[in-house]
């Protein structure tokens, strides 16, 4: 069986710890590899080297680091379909899904091409007589990176580019679920041109975690992941006095209005709800259909296209719609919840509990599920299932529909479907959500703009991507500069001031 490593100082290392996870192709069940978890030993040699190259970096001249970004563009797009390969056969998603995991991925490190722009800083020339002053944007130093396991390409790159376009060096926590991709990533980083002991690749689990949490020299913290897990890291590395943004869990939920197109809407929730097996953190969850005959006019129309899903292995290329879930824990839990739903008096409209794929008995696949008439108070409207399960809340007003996703714990995104303009711009004005969709079920914002979501699907101040990492990953110097033609004699006992 394969040893993975870790990726530190150039050069793959083994795990010295003795401590090491399973990692599983979930599409046949069967263990492919195992992943050492690094001791805060192993996470604190990491350090030290990425300490060591970081001043060397941040001297290199912003365009010389964005030309790094331009050839890992290169280098990306040349190995798509291996890095899609090693991502499906850990993760499960189909492979053109994968591929556009490393896609988006890959379109933040073209925003970071942009790096000497956005690292331009301020000057005002005479602010007082003789007084010159200037504000820099320097980098942090070291930061680190906490990842989930559902976009092993994307959410690293969407961590680390921006982090080493600024000058930073970067230490990358992957999930121990699928740890091959992002090794790759660091390899073809140095293959770009990057120097050594930039980005650097730690495997482990909340013993590394903890390791960063604790470590003085690391500045800042990034993490992506489950809500308990973000407010844990959030308030840990913010009491030793570190820079943390976390991005949490999601319900997202769809609106769909009386005047909706329901053939539009129906095709929008089956691949908004059971794309990447429902494992996307922007993945729609609830359907809230206004008015009972919205409602019964969108369930007929689902109900045909849930059935028809195809599930199966990424082997299968182009064929099939979604894959296995990550584990079998994951499938555990999906089977567990979708049992209250029933029992707390949910209708399962498309029932998937007898899924079976001859051939790939062994393998985590879960059905596909429909539920109609769920209420506010059950298990499968407030948890996040992360599973291929559409829960329909039916709404009798728009008000109560708004009312739905407002009063909801979470708020990463959100959509409403509808024709009429009025009711889009109130939505979208009116919403306590981070990203709104009109008539567009996955409003994840390209790479200029910002991704983040309000209330319990966020904890810190600024946005992944978009102009937000920029600000994230450096600090602002200025400068007060004033020469000796500018200099007063004598000693001023007051605080001075523009009169
Ligand atoms: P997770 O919280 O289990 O794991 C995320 C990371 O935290 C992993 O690297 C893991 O090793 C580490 N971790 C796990 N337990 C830990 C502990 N006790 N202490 C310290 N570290 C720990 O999440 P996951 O299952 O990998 O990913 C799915 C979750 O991520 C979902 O909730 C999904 O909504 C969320 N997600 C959110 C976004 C977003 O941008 N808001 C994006 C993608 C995924």
């Amino acid at each position: 069986m394969q040893e993975l490593t870790h990726y530190i100082n150039g050069a793959h290392v083994k795990g010295t710890s003795g401590r090491f996870a399973d990692v599983y192709n979930p599409a046949i069940g069967e263990i492919v590899a195992r992943v050492p978890l690094a001791s805060a030993d192993e996470l604190n040699q990491a350090v030290a080297t990425a300490s060591a190259a970081q001043p060397a970096w941040a001297a290199v001249n912003p365009q010389r680091r964005a030309r790094v970004m331009m050839k890992f563009v290169d280098l990306l797009n040349q190995n798509m379909d291996k890095l899609a390969e090693a991502l499906s056969r850990e993760h499960g998603k189909t492979l053109p899904d994968a591929a556009g995991d490393v896609q988006r991925g890959l379109e933040v490190v073209e925003y970071c091409i942009a790096a000497p722009q956005m690292l331009k800083g301020e000057f005002t020339d005479s602010a007082g007589p003789g007084i010159d002053m200037y504000s820099m944007k320097q980098p942090l130093g070291v930061t680190a990176g906490i990842t989930p396991f559902n976009f092993p390409a994307m959410i690293p790159m969407w961590m680390f580019a921006p982090a080493i376009a600024c000058g930073n060096a970067f230490i990358l926590k992957p999930s121990e679920r699928d740890p091959s991709v992002p090794l790759m990533l660091a390899e073809l980083m140095e293959e770009a041109g990057l120097p050594k002991g930039i980005l650097q690749v730690v495997n482990g689990d909340k013993e590394a975690v903890d390791a960063i949490l604790d470590h003085d020299v690391i500045q800042s913290v990034g993490f992506v992941g489950s809500t308990p897990i973000a407010e844990y890291i959030y308030g840990k590395g913010c009491s030793n006095g570190k820079r943390v943004q976390c991005f949490g869990g999601a319900k997202n939920h769809m609106i769909i209005m009386p005047d909706a197109d329901m053939d539009q809407a129906a095709d929008a929730l089956v691949g908004a709800g059971y794309g990447a097996a429902g494992e996307r953190c922007m993945a729609i969850s609830v359907a809230v259909p206004v008015g009972d005959e919205t409602a019964d006019r969108l369930i007929e129309k689902l109900i045909p296209r849930v059935e028809a899903l195809k599930v199966g292995p990424y082997t299968a290329g182009k064929d099939v719609d979604y894959g296995p879930v990550v584990t079998a824990a994951a499938k555990a839990n999906i089977e567990r919840l979708v049992q209250t739903g029933i029992d707390q008096g949910a209708k399962l409209v498309v029932d998937g509990r007898d899924f079976k794929l001859q051939g790939y008995e062994d393998g985590f696949f879960v059905g596909a599920h429909l539920f109609d008439h769920a209420t506010k108070d059950m298990d499968i409207y407030k948890t996040e299932i992360f599973g291929p399960v559409l829960t329909t809340v039916r709404a009798q007003t728009y008000e109560e529909a708004i009312g739905l996703a407002m009063d909801h714990e979470y708020g990463n995104g959100t959509a409403i479907f509808t024709r009429d303009g009025d009711t889009a711009r109130d939505f979208a004005n009116r919403i306590n959500i981070g990203m709104v969709g009109i008539n567009v079920p996955i409003p994840v914002p390209l790479a200029y703009h910002t991704f983040g979501g309000w209330k319990k699907s966020v904890f810190g101040d600024l946005n992944q991507h978009g102009p937000d990492a920029f600000k994230f990953y450096t600090r602002t110097k200025t400068v007060t500069s004033r020469w000796p033609s500018g200099i007063k004699e004598g000693g001023e006992f007051s605080i001075p001031v523009m009169e």
